[in-house]
């Protein structure tokens, strides 16, 4: 049994029976006598495998047929550039809300490859940090796609509602990688999905993308064949040799979360354990968290201590008592508790009696 709660943002836990498993048939997969990670890319094996880690996901997000699933390399910020270099020109102009570090990432990106436009900016109200609904935006032009990040991992902002494109012609890019397959989803809301894998999938480097298909087949000439929708398409994401075992560990995720009732259950969990986090931090003065009730993040649990010179022993009897990673990121400090979905609950319940028994030692 794991004696520890790992809170860290990401790289993050994955499920233990899934690393029990992949520990299990590390050396002698499938009994071939050699590991997943040491077989050929084009061998029937581990095609089979790959397939079935591409099936899967597509029954848990219900993924339509005429979108596609891509397995490629460069985890998250690799699609800060590719979105932009498959489906813009440099003419054209991305659209970008921004929420907190990961969207700001973005569009800075994308002014590399198009024209980029701000179409409204996370802001304090009284103290809480709010996302401006779509008609307190700012829109000039029609952009050539309109780019958000629906769970922004550092500042703990999630965002449940779906921008709609005013004329229905604007793809709507977002960026999930911190938390795809934490709910149930719409895909047919979005042009393109991606994330990185490392906070709910599977191991750091691999990003999964959902691209509509007939967002498909615009990449500029000069974009890099393995970030190129279309190629990567006609060739099953195997245009070069993709990361094999991410792809394999991601599909035991997978499964994992079928097991587990799929998004509707692991949603209602993943509720339940946030829920228990915000409780105690909205418990009293000790504790405080600087997010808007309705965009306070299910993944990422940000809060405070009201006595910042407390932090460090915090962390430390946190740490002693198993709890471990939750150092805020440097950015903004305090502390931040990742649950994503393999965090199981009673991680997060030792974490809130921890915090209340820190209080009472401490208030
Ligand atoms: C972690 C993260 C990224 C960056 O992922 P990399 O794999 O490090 O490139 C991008 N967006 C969000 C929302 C993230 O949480």
């Amino acid at each position: 049994m794991q004696n520890i709660f790992n809170f860290s943002a990401g790289p993050a836990m994955l499920p233990q029976e899934v690393m029990q498993q992949a520990q299990e048939e590390l050396i002698n997969w499938q009994g071939l006598g050699t590991s997943v990670m040491e077989v050929s890319h084009r061998g029937k094996p581990f095609i089979e495998v790959a397939d079935q880690a591409e099936a899967d996901l597509r029954e848990l997000l219900q993924i339509p047929a005429n979108y596609t699933v891509l397995f490629m390399h460069g985890g998250g910020r690799a699609q800060f550039s590719a979105v932009p270099l498959n489906i813009t020109k440099s003419s054209d102009l991305s659209q970008h809300l921004v929420t907190g570090q990961w969207s700001v990432g973005a569009e800075e990106e994308a002014q590399k490859f198009c024209r980029s436009s701000i179409v409204a900016k996370s802001k304090e109200i009284e103290g809480k940090m709010y996302v401006p609904k779509q008609d307190e935006w700012s829109i000039a032009e029609e952009p050539g796609y309109f780019h958000y990040c629906t769970n922004e991992t550092v500042d703990g902002i999630e965002i449940d509602w779906v921008p709609k494109s005013q004329s229905g012609k604007v793809p709507i890019v977002a960026d999930m990688s911190s938390n795809i397959l934490s709910k149930p989803l719409k895909i047919e809301d979005f042009g393109i999905i991606y994330a990185g894998a490392q906070k709910n999938i599977g191991p750091s480097g691999l990003s999964v993308v959902i691209v509509r298909n007939d967002l498909i087949g615009f990449a500029r000439k000069d974009t890099p064949a393995i970030f190129n929708y279309q190629l990567q398409a006609a060739s099953g994401s195997m245009y070069n040799t993709p990361p094999t075992f991410s792809w394999y560990l991601a599909g035991l995720v997978f499964k994992w979360l079928k097991a587990q009732g799929g998004l509707t259950e692991i949603a209602r969990v993943n509720k339940q354990k946030s829920h228990v986090l915000y409780k105690q931090i909205d418990a009293t003065g000790f504790y405080s968290n600087n997010v808007h009730n309705e965009y306070r993040s299910k993944m990422n649990v940000t809060f405070k201590l009201s006595d910042e010179s407390l932090n460090e022993v915090f962390l430390k009897q946190a740490e002693s008592n198993g709890l471990v990673a939750l150092k805020g990121h440097r950015a903004v400090g305090g502390m931040r508790a990742s649950i994503y979905n393999a965090m199981p609950l009673a991680g997060a319940q030792a974490l809130a009696d921890f915090m209340k028994e820190f209080e009472r030692k401490n208030g």
